[in-house]
């Protein structure tokens, strides 16, 4: 049950410093706006450099948010997950690779790029700075974490398939959900999709190409995409599947504008 799960009231509730730390705002400028301050009277937003923009919903044990991680260090990405041991156990990896970089490296703030790293350290070492993960019940509170129009990117990566037909319901895609997707994601931002399970991967292209609000992502574009590889690859579950030499179904989608009223 979800009865012991936190949610903030709204996106603007949340305090996202505690997360990822090295994007906090540590200007102290008296900019806050109203829709900047949370109820209980502090600023949370404006605390940060950067919202959160990649999503990753059932991330498990987040093998794609490390991988992620270095290729977009700019970039602010979150999984979030049910289990509570699943995720401290990101959580505290998570921690803990930050813990060697910065044991390892000078502390550099991001955009900081007049400070030259030592040299013992590789230009590219990732940080993790911008990784965290969070327990979440995304069938239900996804729009308290994230405002409209928030996202980039949307990773649903080998969902639990729930075979019975009267498990559908549980499934991370329907219709309800997809208009929650759209809602979160901007326009031009994509929802990724992989699956081992060729009735699961059907399901999720019904319904996301049924939205007004979604396109399906041609061929040459998926598989020249980056991320697609790395769901692919860094999964738990893609690991899992390749071993065990099954398939991976993938589709893409396009978040379309919203049409304009006459
Ligand atoms: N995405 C990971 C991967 O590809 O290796 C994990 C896939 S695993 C089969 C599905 C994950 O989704 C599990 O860790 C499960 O706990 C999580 N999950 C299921 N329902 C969820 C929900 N409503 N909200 C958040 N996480 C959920």
């Amino acid at each position: 049950s979800d009865h012991d799960l936190t949610y903030p009231e709204s996106p603007e509730a949340m305090d996202w410093s505690l997360h990822y730390p090295a994007f906090a705002n540590t200007s102290k400028g008296n900019d806050t706006t109203e829709s900047d301050t949370a109820q209980n009277g502090q600023s949370t937003q404006s605390r940060m450099t950067q919202q959160v923009e990649i999503a990753d919903i059932g991330c498990g044990y987040g093998g794609l948010l490390f991988a992620l991680s270095p290729r977009f260090p700019n970039t602010l990405i979150l999984g979030l997950e049910i289990r509570t041991a699943v995720t401290e156990y990101v959580q505290e990896k998570i921690k803990a690779l930050r813990g060697q970089q910065s044991s390892s490296t000078s502390s550099t703030t991001p955009g900081d790029e007049q400070v030259a790293p030592p040299s013992t350290a590789p230009a590219a070492a990732p940080t993790y700075t911008n990784i965290s993960c969070l327990r979440a019940n995304t069938m239900k509170f996804l729009p308290n974490f994230f405002r409209r129009a928030q996202l980039a990117a949307i990773f649903l990566c080998f969902p639990d398939p729930h075979f019975k037909a009267r498990k559908h319901k549980a499934r991370i895609v329907s219709a309800g959900l997809v208009s929650e997707y759209a809602f979160v994601l901007r326009p031009g931002g994509k929802v990724y999709t992989i699956t081992d399970v060729a009735d699961l991967h059907a399901w999720m292209v019904e319904h996301l190409e049924a939205h007004a609000s979604f396109e399906r992502v041609g061929e040459a574009e998926v598989e020249g995409d980056e991320c697609v590889e790395v769901m692919r690859r860094e999964t738990e579950e893609g690991k899992k599947v390749e071993r065990n030499g099954g398939s991976k179904f993938v589709a893409v989608f396009r978040r379309l504008e919203d049409p304009e009223w006459p």
